[in-house]
C-alpha cells in the first residue's frame, strides 16, 4: 500500500497515511489538496489482488429437487417461514414460500 502520492502539478510528495482514515471510497477515488501547492488531484487508490477461494457445493433442494449452489438453510435465515418444514431449500423455493407467508399475514391483519 502506497504512503506518499505525487502532485501531478508540483511534484510535491503528498503523505496520504490519513486520507483513508475513514475508509477508502467505494469507487476507490478520492480529491486530494496538494499539501504544497493547494491544487486538487484525483487519487485512486490501488490495492493488492487478493484471492480467497471455497469449495463450490450444490446441495438438493429438499423441496422442489434441483440443486443449487446458493440454498438457503434453516437455523442461518430469520425469518424462516413457518410453512417450510424443509431444513434446505433453493432460493426460489424459499421466496416463494416467504412471499406466501407474507400474504397469509396480510389477511391475517
Ligand atoms: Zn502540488
Ligand atoms: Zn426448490
Amino acid at each position: 500500500m502506497f504512503e506518499t502520492v505525487e502532485c501531478p502539478y508540483c511534484e510535491h510528495d503528498n503523505d496520504m497515511s490519513d486520507a483513508l482514515s475513514e475508509g477508502v471510497p467505494s469507487d476507490n477515488t478520492f480529491d486530494h489538496e496538494c499539501e504544497k501547492c493547494g491544487k486538487e488531484f484525483e487519487v485512486y487508490v490501488e490495492f493488492e489482488p487478493s484471492y480467497s477461494a471455497s469449495e463450490i457445493v450444490y446441495v438438493d433442494c429438499e423441496r422442489c429437487g434441483s440443486s443449487t449452489r446458493d440454498p438457503r438453510k434453516k437455523g442461518s435465515i430469520f425469518p424462516w417461514p413457518e410453512a417450510v418444514e424443509e431444513n434446505v431449500i433453493c432460493k426460489e423455493c424459499f421466496y416463494k414460500a416467504l412471499s406466501e407467508e407474507y400474504s397469509k399475514t396480510n389477511v391475517k391483519a
